[in-house]
This record gives C-alpha cells, structure tokens and sequence, in this order.
C-alpha cells in the first residue's frame, strides 16, 4: 500500500467520498503532512531542487483531484480508452516507460469523482454499441497501492461486472488485491501481473512488491475467477537469463490451480529505450547498471514518430523463440498475446 508523506486536496476535492477516506485513514498521522489548496497549484508544495531530488518527493506524494472534462484519451492497440482512476505510480523502476511522461514531479493522483468518471465510461460505451468497449485502468499508473483507501477498482470493477458491453482491465506491479476477490466481476474484468526474475527485479524495480507477494496476489485474483494474465517485461538478456525466466514461469505454473475458466495470458516485451528516456534516467538513477548502449542495439522508429533502440533482430528471434517454447511447454491452459 502506498503511504505518501504528503498528500494535497486540490480545489473541491474534499466533497467527494474518497477524500473523507483518505482523511480517516492519514489525517492523525503526525509523519503525513495534509496540504488544503483553495485552488489546483500544487508545484510549490513538492520540495526538490533539481530532477533527482524532484523525483524523488513527487514520488512519496499523493493529489486528490477532481477530474474536470471528459473526454478520455484513446489506448491502441490493447484498449479503446483510458480510464481515469489514477496517474502516476509509487514505484521507481528505473527503466519505468513513466519517467518520461508524468513531469518532473512524479506524484500519485487519484480521482475523487470516480462516480462521474465511471458514468462518462458508459457514454463511450453506448457510443459504440453492439460492440464491446475496453478501458484500461492503468495507462499512466499502477492504480493497485491507492486502492485500499480509494476502492476506486472495487467501484469500476463492480461498474463494469454489471455492463455486458464494457470491458476493464489494469497490469500492476502490486499484491493490494484482497478487497477485489469476492466483488461480482463476471469475468469483465482482466487483472494481469507484471513480474521479473529475481535478479532485475532485486536491481531496478524498487519500491514494488515482491515476486512472491506478486505471484501469490495473481492466483488469489485467478481462483476468484478474474480472467488473469501476466505481463513478462521487460526482458533483459544476461548471463543465465533463459534459467531465470524459465524459474519463473515454473514458479508461476506450480501456483496456479488447474482448473480455471480462462486462459493464463502472456505479454512478454523485451527491453527497449528512447534516447529522451535515457536522459532522464541518466538524471534520476546516475548510477543505473541498464544495459543501454546504443552500439549493442538496433534502432527503429516507432508508430508515434520517435525511434526506440531495440536489442538486435538475432537476439529478439532467441527471446521470441524462448517464451514461445517455454510457455507452450509449461503451461496447459494458456494465450500468448504477443511477444516482442
Ligand atoms: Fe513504472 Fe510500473 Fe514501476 Fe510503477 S511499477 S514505476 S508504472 S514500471
């Protein structure tokens, strides 16, 4: 669970639900600062005197906002729309996709108005009606350590259980799940697990769950019924990679009960990087081990105009080649989304 060190109300904030809970729960805890705003400026209550330290703050910061507006940006290709629950997340990968996109500040928001947001999700949704809308609850976030006090999942989860039409799924790097289990989900809902090998998760993924605690979370949500997934990613080739990644997915299989109603997927994503991400890591994690050099890569421009720095075909081919095998051995009930 996440416990910030400061947390900010913007403006009309504290008339919802949820910023009430929030205050339950940290209002007389005398290491939490509480920040009342009369209006949405919050810069100057972050501390920081440079990116490292701006990084760091923003990260330990909670913002309970109110979602003005409505229109949701769109998710291709794995939804049609993001849902706006939460941005942000309290963990620091240092490889993160996120460091890049949330600002120099990288504070957790959460969505007081969750009802009205859920209401906009159904308006999407008629929109294109007989088809099935899908949202993703975690484009910009892990939505999963805020839950406990938000219950905003619960809400949308409960949303979306009740609409034949509509889809929600999230990916997390979290075991805050309990309070979703026994929800009536009917299967709308699709919760998929991001993990690592020990060893890259132990070096760059700081301040997430465990691998244990990871993996026990996916199978309390896969014999709850949710349809369950794992996201393997990113792949990193070093020394005995193929051992690690083969332990895990044995680990992974040994855990899980043989009888559930959907197939385990898979989204496996080998490591990749920008040259703007590079930057900022190189400003947030100076001392990073990342494999990033750009003379054992392959660069290709992406659909969105950039170009990201690729490992090089022969050894995407031996990754692809590995997962698929291992995968279709190991696992009986199974759907490989893509490996790339
Ligand atoms: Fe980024 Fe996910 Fe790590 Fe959060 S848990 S910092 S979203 S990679």
């Amino acid at each position: 669970m996440f416990i910030p060190d400061r947390i900010i109300f913007q403006k009309d904030s504290l008339n919802y639900e949820i910023s009430q809970k929030i205050l339950d729960r940290f209002g007389d805890n005398k290491n939490i600062e509480i920040i009342t705003l009369s209006s949405n400026r919050y810069k100057q209550h972050i501390p920081g005197d440079d990116l490292y330290s701006m990084y760091r703050e923003g990260k330990k910061t909670l913002i309970v906002g109110v979602k003005k507006g409505f229109k949701f940006q769109t998710c291709k290709p794995s939804a049609h729309y993001q849902l706006p629950l939460v941005s942000g997340c309290m963990g620091q990968c240092e490889y993160c996709y996120l460091n890049t996109r949330l600002g120099d500040r990288p504070f957790i928001k959460v969505y007081a108005n969750i009802d009205e947001i859920l209401e906009q999700s159904g308006r999407y949704t008629n929109e294109r009606l007989p088809d099935i809308t899908i949202f993703e609850g975690a484009a910009t976030s892990d939505p999963v350590p805020v839950e406990p006090y938000t219950n905003s999942l619960e809400k949308a989860i409960l949303f979306f259980g009740a609409n034949k039409y509509s889809r929600l799924r999230f990916v997390t790097k979290y075991n805050d799940i309990d309070t979703l289990l026994n929800l009536e989900h009917n299967g709308h809902t699709e919760i998929r697990f991001s993990l690592n090998t020990p060893k890259i998760i132990k070096q760059y993924e700081h301040a997430t769950a465990s691998l244990k605690k990871r993996i026990e979370a996916s199978i309390k949500v896969a014999k709850a019924g949710y349809p369950t997934g794992y996201l393997i990613a990113p792949v990193f080739i070093y020394d005995n990679w193929k051992e690690d990644y083969r332990d895990l997915l044995l680990e992974i299989n040994k855990m899980l009960p043989g009888n559930l109603k959907y197939p385990i997927t898979f989204e496996v994503i080998s490591h990749r990087y920008t040259t703007v991400a590079k930057d900022r890591i190189m400003q947030i994690f100076p001392d990073n081990t990342l494999d990033m050099k750009e003379e054992e890569r392959k660069f290709k421009y992406g659909q969105f105009g950039y170009g990201k720095y690729l490992y090089p075909p022969e050894s995407l081919n031996e990754i692809k080649e590995f997962f698929q095998k291992e995968i279709d051995e190991i696992f009986q009930h199974k759907e490989i989304k893509y490996i790339i």
